[in-house]
């Protein structure tokens, strides 16, 4: 007996401590210089919490638990390992999907269990397994949505159809409905087949809703839709932690569904479309069709590496851009070195750095930071964007629509209103990319089309290599 109060005060220790780590490694990741620390921060969070958990002294067997250790990590570390950073917000759509997965089977073999118990699970463990499996099932097959579209097998244009929000509205209301009724006449204990068939339609209700919710809106808003299933999945697990009266998970998904919901809202900020729109506004596919000046009859001028590393290696002030294009050339490497070049040269050399530039959140901070790029040149939009005026060459890597000036002077453009770097306003521009292809949004881009413009066209990494050393030779 006193072995297990033991045990039990160990297992709350070991929580109370994951719960630190987790808040204090949240808190790490709000600042570049400090990230790193908060992941390992994090991480120790996890296997405090997965230690303690493994200590609970009402586990029966250990058997499946560690079958599911050993499937997890065979499938988890090849993920971490060999996903490439550009694949990540798909990456991320999966573990959700896997997380989801695990929080409604818990509701369901919740829900089972209490039916054999007389007296039910009273109205409190009703409502929160009632609400993992909802919210549960519909993250299951939102994030697997979103993972379609983001890689390809689902198509990225808004699905629409006449009727479609009315249909929506009627299947989450029926789920929300049979949620409600499962509350009112199950807490108490089971009642016939009655409470089984509800919870089982309300189940497969919430899958379909997370199929109907993902499909009207385009491949372009996924990262803020996955973020959302974030905070989705987050709140499922708090649910789960008090079913089954778990402290850490309570703690765990609060933290995960609050921090995936600023996250949502920030996303939808920084390009300039509100939570709503994103939600309800099908604006992926629309977007190429509207607008969308036509660049026939312009012309571009293009420059050699050579030229691009006489301009850049005599430059005293130079913004680099870093964009999706770099993130793909992997060439952050490259354009360290190029920085440390300037600077032996004398020059100053800055990174401005948008809040959506690639396709995740900090998609730039990580790879420059991987790097070694320091911190402190890494600037965010609002402290550089004054700062293109004075800057003697603004080099563009693998960027497009964050260098965007009809964000700004086109109203018909479907990123106008989208804040965007002011590259424009540089003495020259060089802007490193293979091609004329459009960016995410699939529009033309008249920054490119500048007197003050020079195209050095190239895969991103091969170029620069190239610039370096030229640059060494001057
Ligand atoms: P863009 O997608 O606008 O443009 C990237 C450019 O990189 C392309 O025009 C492409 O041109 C070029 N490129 C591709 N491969 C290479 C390569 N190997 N070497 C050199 N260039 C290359 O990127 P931005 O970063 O400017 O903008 C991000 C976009 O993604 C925005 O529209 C944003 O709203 C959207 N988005 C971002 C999210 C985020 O969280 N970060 C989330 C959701 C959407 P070419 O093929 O000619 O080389």
């Amino acid at each position: 007996m006193i072995d297990q109060q033991i045990g039990a005060l160990f297992v709350q220790i070991a929580y109370i401590g994951a719960s630190a780590a987790f808040i204090l490694g949240l808190r790490g990741l709000t600042k570049p210089d400090t990230a790193r620390r908060g992941m390992q921060l994090a991480a120790v969070g996890m296997l405090l919490a997965i230690i303690g958990t493994l200590l609970n002294h009402e586990i029966v067997t250990y058997q499946f638990i560690i079958i599911g250790l050993v499937v997890g990590s065979a499938v988890g570390l090849p993920m971490g390992l060999l996903v490439p950073m550009t694949a990540m917000p798909q990456r991320i759509a999966v573990s959700h999907m896997f997380g989801a997965l695990a929080v409604t089977l818990v509701g369901i073999a919740e829900f089972l269990h209490y039916r054999d118990i007389a007296g039910g699970p009273g109205v409190v463990k009703m409502i929160a397994l009632g609400f993992e499996t909802l919210f549960g099932a519909l993250t299951i097959t939102g994030s697997f949505m979103a993972f379609g579209k983001l890689q390809g097998f689902i198509t990225g244009r808004p699905v629409t159809f006449p009727g479609q929000k009315l249909i929506n509205a009627a299947v989450f209301l029926g789920a929300v409905g049979l949620y409600v009724t499962l509350v009112l006449t199950q807490s108490g204990g089971a009642t016939g087949d009655a409470g089984l068939i509800m919870f089982a339609v309300m189940t497969v209700l919430a899958l379909v809703i997370g199929v109907t919710l993902v499909l009207p809106i385009g491949g372009a808003d996924m990262p803020v839709v996955v973020s959302l299933l974030n905070s989705y999945a987050g709140l499922a697990a708090s649910a789960t932690g008090f079913a089954i009266g778990n402290n850490i998970l309570i703690v765990a998904g609060a933290l995960d569904g609050a921090s995936g919901f600023i996250l949502s809202i920030l996303m939808s900020k920084a390009m300039n479309r509100s939570f709503a729109n994103v939600l309800f506004g099908a604006f992926g596919g629309e977007k190429a069709a509207v607008s969308a000046k036509s660049a026939e009859g312009l012309t571009t001028r293009s420059v050699t590496p050579e030229e691009a590393a006489m301009r850049i290696g005599y430059a005293r002030n130079v913004i680099i851009v870093p964009g999706y294009g770099m993130a793909v050339a992997q060439a952050q490497h490259a354009v360290r070195e190029l920085a440390e070049l300037i600077e032996k040269r004398g020059g100053r050399v800055r990174f401005a750095i948008h809040p959506v530039a690639g396709r995740m959140p900090g998609h730039m901070n990580v790879l420059l930071a991987e790097a070694n790029v320091p911190y402190d040149h890494l600037f965010d939009l609002e402290e550089i964007n004054e700062e293109f005026h004075a800057c003697d060459v603004a080099l563009v890597l693998g960027a497009n629509d964050v260098t965007n000036p009809a964000a700004k002077n086109d109203p018909g453009s479907p990123i106008y209103g989208m804040p965007i770097l002011n590259v424009q306003d540089a003495e020259q521009v060089i802007v490193v990319k293979r091609g004329m292809a459009t960016g995410f949004a699939g529009i033309e881009n008249e920054l490119f089309y500048l007197d003050k413009t020079s195209m050095l066209f190239g895969d991103a990494k091969s170029v620069l290599s190239q610039v370096v050393t030229e640059v060494k030779g001057l």
